[in-house]
């Protein structure tokens, strides 16, 4: 008798396997830690909670939850029309952003269609590339830097997407909006350029893809609530794009994609602009301390400006169990082709101060 693998989608056996950051409880039952004791630095959650204003929502959202959410995301997308100065219709709400980087791929995608990104790129656009048997081109990242110019010449007749994250996930690095822009004015006009800007909120400036969209060049952006509003676990993000694309993946997302509680949470959390101004102020802080911290401890890492830091610590793989044990839970680099690096979030001062004590510990040792 054939296995059930034998019957399989091809793309499915050799789809790659997303690595999420380890959950508190588990880490708690695995090192028999009380769970109040344990911190998460691993997945870029906001240190802060969730935004008051998108929690309150979210509470009184539940309580009609034997509702089905509006499938068409009316009120989330009316805001964000006014937010952004463009029409209800250039958006797409999604079960986190991530769905609606999957949506592209399911809407676009291929076998024989290329996708471009970087090597150290956010894994999601490996993971949409390859479910739909597409393929991958990854282009090397210097210095963990995306690198443009090379971005742009990895594109070929069969390039469908490129993807790009400023900041990018895992590394941190971002890129100059002009360079962007640029990027994004030169493709053909064949190839859909995806800037994705789940940090964008922390930086001074991000690009504005908005004229080009305008313009009929086929650039998308995606954002996300799982950040700076601290709604990760409702998962919610948006993509913004022309009416036409729209569309078309507003066909392919199931009608009910973003659950009630959470379409909710993030009406009320882009109306909640004293927490993201405090996450933000909380975020520069940290940063500032973490960096001092790995310096002071001649760990090398990548500056960035978004809500982690990528750093190389000795014997990381050790040091990801060393401060588990400890009830530090970070990210380690491996999957990403990055041994020896650790992913930071960016937490509470006292939460960074524990993190970097830790580090002084096992550096010490
Ligand atoms: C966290 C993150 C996202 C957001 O994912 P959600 O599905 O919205 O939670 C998207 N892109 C990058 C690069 C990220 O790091």
């Amino acid at each position: 008798m054939g296995s059930y693998s034998d019957l399989a989608n091809r793309p499915v056996l050799t789809q790659p396997i997303y690595e999420a950051g380890r959950p508190i409880e588990v880490v708690a039952r695995d090192f028999d830690l009380d769970p109040a004791s344990v911190i998460k630095l691993a997945s870029n959650e906001n240190p802060l909670g969730p935004s008051p204003l998108g929690l309150a929502a979210a509470r009184k959202a539940l309580e009609v939850c034997h509702l089905y959410p509006d499938g068409g995301s009316t009120f989330l997308r009316e805001k964000l029309a006014k937010k952004w100065n463009l029409a209800p219709n250039n958006f797409v709400i999604g079960n986190g952003s991530n769905e609606v980087m999957i949506l592209l791929a399911q809407a676009f995608l291929r076998p024989g269609d290329e996708v471009v990104f970087g090597s150290q790129a956010f894994i999601v656009y490996k993971l949409a590339t390859m479910l739909f048997g597409a393929t991958a081109v990854e282009v090397p990242m210097p210095g963990f830097r995306h690198d443009l110019k090379a971005m742009r010449a990895a594109v070929t007749s069969r390039t469908r997407i490129l993807f790009l994250a400023s900041p990018n996930n895992p590394t941190g690095g971002t890129d100059e909006p002009a360079d962007i822009l640029a990027l994004a004015e030169s493709l053909p006009e064949d190839v859909l350029f995806c800037l994705d800007e789940a940090y964008a909120e922390y930086l001074e400036e991000s690009a504005d893809l908005r004229p080009l969209m305008a313009s009929g060049r086929k650039v998308v952006v995606s954002r996300t609530f799982s950040k700076a509003y601290g709604l990760a676990g409702l998962r919610v993000g948006y993509l913004m794009g022309s009416p036409e694309v729209c569309g078309l993946l507003n066909r392919v997302r199931q009608p009910f994609n973003v659950n009630l509680p959470a379409l909710a949470a993030a009406e009320a959390a882009l109306d909640d602009v004293a927490f993201v101004t405090r996450t933000k102020e909380v975020n520069a802080q940290g940063l500032t301390q973490l960096a001092a911290g790995l310096k002071a401890l001649g760990c090398e890492f990548i500056e960035g400006k978004a809500n982690f830091l990528a750093a190389k610590i000795p014997q990381a793989d050790e040091a990801f169990m060393y401060l588990q044990r400890a009830g530090v839970i970070v990210r380690p680099l491996k999957g990403y082709g990055m041994t020896g690096w650790l992913r930071l979030t960016v937490g509470t001062a006292a939460q960074n101060e524990r993190l970097i004590n830790e580090l002084t510990k096992l550096i010490a040792r």
